[in-house]
């Protein structure tokens, strides 16, 4: 049985019909990447696995059990969304902390484990500084190193790199990437960004107007032209034959 179970999940709001009977599953250790369009439900999907609202109808399972009506705080499941959720008045080191704090982890442990962290996310230089003090890519780097300092079941990622430039971006992106593959982190991330979904997920998914394809493969994923895998690499391919062209024209 997957780890994260979810089957025929309904959500309406008023009269949209936002989830239609989504069905996944995700094994433990894996990263389920969903793409889809601005709008077709990824955030919701979110939502209900977070307990932030609640389906109409349908089933959510982690680790084998039920979530239904378990609060937000019992799910083990951590939300990371594009706006890094930081403290203000807490610097990097203790921002990253924060949970192990409440667990009242003993400070040995603490400085052992944030330390660690802070040096995979290349922010040992920054653990002083205070949120306002950090690059964008900093923060989202910091957030993240909160959501997993506590070692989540599930880890919820929400377009996190949706505000950053292209650079920043893609070094966050592949560093993410290895980081939740170094860490075994159980996740499903949500993206409109086709590179991102690719660079990020084990499996994959495509989410269109509230109905989610989950796919075999990453090759499955990669031909099915509605995910614009093709048309991606089509243009890519036009454009260089074209340059080959020009600087064959100018020889
Ligand atoms: P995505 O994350 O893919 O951009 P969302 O899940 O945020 O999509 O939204 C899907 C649809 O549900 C949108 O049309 C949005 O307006 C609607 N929606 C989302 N949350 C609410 C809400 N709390 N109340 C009413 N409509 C909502």
């Amino acid at each position: 049985m997957p780890f994260l179970e979810i089957e025929a999940l309904e959500k309406r709001y008023d009269r949209e019909h936002v989830l239609r009977g989504v069905s996944l599953g995700v094994d433990e250790h894996e990263t389920l990447a969903v793409l889809g369009r601005s709008g077709s439900g990824k955030t919701t999907l979110l939502k209900l696995i977070a307990g932030l609202d609640a389906p109409d109808a349908g089933r959510i399972a982690l680790g084998g059990r039920s979530l239904a009506g378990v609060p937000p705080q019992a799910r083990g499941a951590v939300y990371l969304s594009q706006e890094p959720l930081l403290f203000p008045h807490l610097d990097v080191f203790e921002n990253v902390a924060f949970a192990l704090r409440l667990r009242r982890t003993p400070d040995a442990a603490v400085r052992r484990r944030v330390g660690e962290l802070l040096g995979d996310l290349g922010l040992a230089d920054h653990a002083r500084k205070r949120p306002d003090a950090l690059s964008g890519g900093q923060q989202q780097r910091a957030a993240f190193g909160r959501a997993v300092v506590a070692g989540p079941a599930l880890l919820l990622l929400d377009e996190p790199f949706g505000k950053l430039d292209v650079e920043t971006r893609a070094s966050v992106q592949a560093l993410f990437g290895r980081l939740i593959h170094a860490h075994g982190i159980t996740s499903v991330f949500v993206t409109h960004d086709l590179k991102e979904a690719l660079v990020v997920g084990d499996r994959f998914g495509l989410m269109d107007a509230g109905a989610l394809r989950v796919y075999g493969s990453r090759q499955a994923f990669v031909d099915d032209p509605a995910t614009g895998v093709r048309d991606e690499a089509g243009f890519w391919n036009a454009l260089q034959r074209g340059d080959s062209q020009r600087d064959a024209d100018a020889a």
